[in-house]
């Protein structure tokens, strides 16, 4: 029983972590799922028509691992490599306030912008590879988290290298536009719904699991009980009956009870004598012995003797006799002897050398009123 609670109570903190931990995963997926877009401002002097010509887009994104914040600063062009791989990478920067452009490809997004970050830059555009048009990606650059870092398409970063190229002086502002969720993009949404419905279906495994290992376990728990019933039953059925006549010390004494009903005993009751000589009346202790096969006085084990009897006796002599019934003898003085049942209850001498009591007893009990009656029959033909 304590074993079951035990076991109960292991379940019942695997469930609760288990739970903590789907939790977990959906929030963090969630979040991480999350994405900043950003307004790009571009402002130069276009010097073919002698004015300022400027345009503001909500065309980048912020990288998963950029601070989000606003950026604005003249653009400048990596000196020799524009996809800023390498580690001696160097930027014209003419004024103190700059923003790196830096083209996707060739090595990561952190190695791009710590590039742009140890030449002294506010923020770092990057702008896609060729052929994609205006689309751009969320960038995750976790070894580079310290300066602001956006992507934008490749048709606006090409258009941007070209002017700086022509040597324009390019200003860019960044400014924080929206943030978006999984559902913007159709990939996401169907990883997302996967993930779900993974965690879901395993999470539901793991429900199924414990449930049937509970059911199972519950009717192993009703077959143990069941077996032991059947076993009390059959103990019960080789238990010593008596029926109380006028006479008998125990019906003239008050003194002595049956425990179960705190009733003293009457002419013709049937009682129940137990292996440690212990007695109840017999529709008292049945029901208490098919529940707990022990002694409610001391406590002695019913099934435990029938053991010992059958270890102890030879087995020529507790074979049945007949299909019906048998006869079993109990060897008495083997109690009476032992040291901590020396006294009978029954009031009969207890050290007056062996004494052997031949007992009637029956695997079904309807035949016990018809061999009574049988014995009755002998014992007037005798006389
Ligand atoms: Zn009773
Ligand atoms: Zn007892």
């Amino acid at each position: 029983m304590k074993a079951n609670l035990k076991l109960r109570t292991v379940h019942g903190h695997s469930c609760i972590w288990l739970s903590v931990f789907v939790f977990q995963c959906c929030f963090q997926l969630s979040a991480s799922l999350l994405f900043w877009t950003a307004y790009v401002e571009v402002r130069y002097f276009d010097s073919v028509s002698n004015e300022t010509v400027g345009s503001i887009c909500e065309c980048g994104v912020f990288g998963a691992d950029s601070p989000i914040f606003s950026a604005s600063g003249l653009l400048v062009l990596p000196n020799s490599d524009p996809l800023a791989c390498s580690k001696n990478t160097t930027f014209n920067a003419k004024q103190q306030k700059w923003i790196a452009l830096v083209k996707n490809g060739d090595c990561t997004y952190s190695q791009k912008i710590r590039a742009a970050w140890r030449n002294g830059a506010s923020a770092v555009v990057i702008y896609n590879i060729d052929g994609t048009g205006n689309n751009t990606e969320l960038m995750a650059h976790p070894d580079a988290t310290n300066i602001v870092a956006i992507m934008v398409g490749n048709i606006l970063g090409t258009e941007m290298a070209e002017l700086v190229n022509k040597g324009s002086d390019v200003y860019v502002a960044i400014a924080v536009a929206k943030t978006y969720g999984w559902w913007y993009s159709g990939t996401w949404a169907y990883s997302l719904s996967f993930t779900f419905i993974g965690i879901t279906a395993i999470t539901l495994f793991y429900f199924a699991y414990l449930f049937i290992k509970r059911m199972y376990r519950n009717q192993q728990l009703k077959k143990q009980e069941m077996e032991m019933k059947r076993e009390n039953e059959k103990a019960i059925a080789k238990l010593e009956v008596r029926t109380l006549r006028t006479g008998d010390p125990e019906v003239e004494s008050e003194d002595v009870i049956c425990v179960v009903c705190t009733e003293s005993f009457r002419h013709n009751e049937k009682v129940t004598v137990l292996p440690c000589r212990h007695f109840y009346h017999k529709k008292c202790i049945e029901p208490w012995l098919l529940e707990h096969p022990t002694c409610p006085m001391c406590k002695f084990h019913i099934l435990k003797y029938k053991i010992d009897e059958e270890i102890d006796e030879p087995p020529s002599s507790s074979s049945p006799s007949s299909d019906t019934f048998r006869l079993s003898v109990i060897r008495t003085e083997q109690l009476h002897t032992s040291d901590s049942r020396n006294t009978d209850p029954l009031g009969r001498p207890s050290g007056s050398g062996p004494e052997i009591q031949t007992q009637h007893i029956y695997e079904n009990l309807a035949f016990e009123e018809e061999a009574e009656r049988m014995e009755h029959q002998n014992i007037n033909s005798q006389g």
